[in-house]
């Protein structure tokens, strides 16, 4: 959770890079923007307003869903287009949170306002859930960056291996279950066909105050589908509300940034091995945003929110609460009598 636009001087100069790499070229705006990503740009809002600027002053010719490069870009132009943007984003006074906040702000709003804005004091057990969901992250990270490096049985072993090990004494999965779960990944990318995996990139947009990493982005030519890895497995009841909201909120970052409708997310659960396609509707976003709104609310209000109101919240939420015993400090305090 931040307020406003952090500087971005730095992915102003990558992207000039990548178009004076391209000087006389005619450059798909949707290859200029996953070269972007790939040098850690994280919001296109940046590169639109730079291209903007570059197209008024005659350094780019756009054309529809392309751009020719027809000058190189100069170290004083580029100075000043800095200057310009950055003096124009940065008075942005917009709450910028992520979906996963959004998702626990729908959970519990006191439990969000005092992990991020009180910044109470966090209880992480030593073993167990919290552990097993980095050991398998983490493996799908080796996995995906090193698929194209290693034969396939070899790298899931390997990626199992490293992952066990990184958090060696904290977990409770086994190598044999990140095996099974790589093994059952790498049938979902393969029939997916995807051109591009990009794991664990950031996204920011500034229109909407949203920053966020999904796990997996997998890009083909007329689809791109945000996926995200969930530890557990899916009730009987269906997906919880609060893995659809994290997973809507993750799919509009991916649709703002490439401006492309997302039609769809997946949710991977570990525990049942078992997947799940979110059709993203406006409907669906629209509830997101109504959530994201409530969290600037309690941030103006400046009060310590009561607790959150689903049902079995105890059994649900407040079980693996890690600011519990700030919460029960808070309650025993009301219970004072003057
Ligand atoms: S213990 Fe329960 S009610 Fe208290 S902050 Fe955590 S989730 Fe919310």
């Amino acid at each position: 959770m931040r307020i406003g636009i952090e500087a971005c001087e730095r992915e102003i100069y990558e992207i000039c890079e990548i178009l004076n790499s391209n000087l006389k070229k005619e450059i798909e705006l949707e290859d200029l923007l996953l070269q972007a990503l790939m040098k850690n740009v994280y919001s296109s809002d940046i590169i639109f307003l730079l291209l903007q600027n570059l197209e008024e002053m005659g350094f780019i010719k756009g054309k529809k869903g392309s751009l020719i490069v027809d000058k190189e870009i100069g170290s004083e132009v580029l100075k000043n287009i800095s200057k310009n943007i950055l003096s124009k984003i940065l008075k942005s006074k917009k709450l910028f949170v992520t979906p996963l906040e959004v998702a626990k702000f729908f959970q519990c709003p006191r439990r969000l306002f005092l992990e991020k804005v009180i910044l109470a004091k966090q209880y992480k057990e030593e073993v167990g859930k919290t552990w097993d969901g980095e050991a398998i992250h983490y493996s799908v990270n080796i996995f995906v960056k090193n698929l194209a490096k290693m034969q396939v049985e070899q790298l899931i072993e390997e990626a199992a291996k490293r992952g066990l090990k990184k958090f060696s004494g904290k977990v409770t999965i086994s190598q044999n279950e990140i095996i099974d779960f790589l093994e059952r990944f790498y049938e979902l990318i393969k029939k997916e066909g995807f051109t591009y995996i990009l794991m664990e990139k950031r996204f920011e947009s500034f229109k909407v105050g949203l920053i966020g990493t999904p796990d997996i982005v997998g890009i083909k030519k007329d689809e791109i589908i945000p996926i995200d890895i969930k530890l557990g497995k899916v009730s009987e009841r269906g997906v919880k509300e609060e893995h659809l909201l994290q997973s809507i909120g993750e799919s509009i970052l991916v649709e703002e940034f490439f401006r492309k409708k997302v039609n769809f997310s997946y949710l991977i659960y570990f525990t049942s091995n078992s997947l799940v396609k979110v059709k993203i509707t406006d409907e669906m976003k629209k509830k997101f945003l109504y959530y994201k709104k409530g969290i600037e609310k309690m941030c103006k209000m400046g009060k310590i929110p009561s607790k959150g109101k689903l049902p079995n919240l105890e059994r649900r939420v407040c079980l693996g609460c890690h600011v519990r015993p700030s919460c029960e400090n808070i309650e025993m305090v009301r219970r004072i009598e003057y």
